[in-house]
């Protein structure tokens, strides 16, 4: 028995309440025009009958069809009030499970799109390029369904542990300004909570402001780097929380003050920034490079470099004051690195090292509490350095970002843990 061709084409295009009108092939697209069945429809306003004023037809992206892109033009009725009094004149039929209102895409392939971005982390062009449409259809799709997501009540529960981070600086187009951008993230579960635009902890300070004090008065721990903008945010928003210094900032201070001395010393002696052909300048990666993990030769070639461009020892003095930090993660118990950390840090602090030591000697003093708190706890950043590459990654897919809006959107559906299985049934915004 024979099927009236556009029932067939119907049941491909399996759209709710849809009359398929024609199908045609435009080069590589296939093109598939329909029109609902609604035959009448009342005045939103009033009730009475209304008539059918025009046609206009709309174009909207649609899945692909055996591999092939689609486009939807979809000739809505325009509807005009029967009563000549009424206020509202003309409208547009519109259809929700068809698409979304002010949407170029059909539904469906938007929700499509939000998953490839989002979840498999490909870029908004590819997926435009699967879609055969532009890349302002996909990016607003992601938009308005991503936001849905990311913004559900549930995305996120009680956090113990919650840490500040710096993600530095994100070049946003179409002016390249440079944004200051903290992530806040469930450090306990690795889950990338918000990210907020703001120099040092203003962004942060407003974002748990606004939570909830019983959602607040769960997290016991706050981890942060050695800055003082981040403490402030936790001494007024969350004060009976235990503060951490992340092992990872605090090693990496005791480093760049290493690298501080090298650089000094090498234009004292020599008159000159470092030369490839310069002892100290020979050495820069041998002095980074963890003690335990020198090899014999390794070691030997450290101290001959050293005792030809270090006439005062001071870099060596800085060599020793990194391991030193370094070793304090080797403690086990918190009683012992209080007092590792308090002898280590009045004698870097002493009047004969040099300059650059003891200002870490200075630092260790003043966050003796925060850095050893680590130890009762072991709660750092990490996780947060793992979100940190995650958004890295979405950046360099996405080649910089046009608002801070995308990105966000982006990073929290990559990495906030959003409940997909939630795709199907939210409400785009
Ligand atoms: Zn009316």
């Amino acid at each position: 028995m024979k099927q009236n061709p556009t029932r067939t084409c119907a049941v491909l295009v399996d759209l709710p309440d849809i009359v398929v009108l024609r199908a045609d092939r435009d080069g590589p697209m296939l093109q598939v025009h329909v029109e609902t069945g609604a035959t009448s429809a009342g005045c939103p306003d009033c009730g009475v009958v209304a008539q059918v004023k025009e046609r206009v037809v709309v174009k909207y992206c649609d899945l692909p069809v055996y591999g092939v892109a689609s486009t939807l033009f979809w000739h809505k009725r325009r509807w005009r009030c029967s009563d000549r009094d009424c206020s509202k004149k003309t409208w547009t039929e519109e259809d929700r499970r068809i698409a979304a209102p002010r949407m170029a895409i059909t539904d469906r392939a938007g929700r499509w799109a939000t998953r490839a971005v989002g979840e498999a982390g490909r870029s908004v062009n590819d997926v435009a390029g699967t879609l055969g449409c532009d890349w302002h259809t996909v990016n607003d799709a992601v938009l308005a369904y991503g936001t849905a997501l990311i913004e559900h009540p549930e995305r996120f529960g009680t956090v113990t542990a919650l840490g500040l981070d710096e993600t530095g600086f994100v070049r946003l187009a179409p002016y390249y300004r440079t944004s200051f951008i903290t992530s806040i993230v469930d450090v306990g579960q690795g889950q990338l909570l918000d990210i907020v635009e703001g120099r040092g902890g203003q962004g942060s300070k407003e974002w748990l402001k606004n939570r909830d004090p019983a959602w607040k008065a769960a997290i016991t721990h706050g981890t942060l780097d050695l800055s003082s903008a981040y403490k402030a945010v936790f001494t007024a928003e969350l004060p009976d929380a235990t503060l951490v210094a992340d092992p990872f900032h605090v090693v990496k201070l005791a480093t760049s003050k290493l690298d501080e001395t090298r650089r000094r010393v090498q234009n004292e002696t020599l008159g000159h920034r470092g030369h490839k052909d310069d002892p100290l300048y020979r050495c820069r990666r041998l002095l980074t490079k963890a003690e335990e993990r020198l090899s014999e030769d390794g070691r030997s070639k450290l101290l001959n470099l050293l005792e030809a461009g270090d006439p005062k020892g001071d870099v060596a003095t800085a060599w020793h004051a990194k391991e030193a930090v370094r070793e304090l993660y080797s403690h086990q118990d918190q009683e012992l690195a209080i007092t590792w950390l308090d002898e280590l840090a009045a004698d870097l602090s002493d009047k004969i090292r040099p300059p650059e030591v003891r200002s870490l000697g200075r630092t260790l003093k003043r966050w003796r509490l925060e850095i050893t708190a680590w130890h009762a706890c072991h709660f750092t950043n990490g996780p947060t350095e793992a979100m940190n590459n995650l958004i890295k990654r979405i950046k360099r897919v996405a080649f910089g970002f046009t608002s801070f809006r995308n990105y966000r959107t982006r990073s929290l559906l990559y990495a906030g843990k959003p409940n997909w299985s939630l795709l199907e049934t939210i409400r785009p915004r």
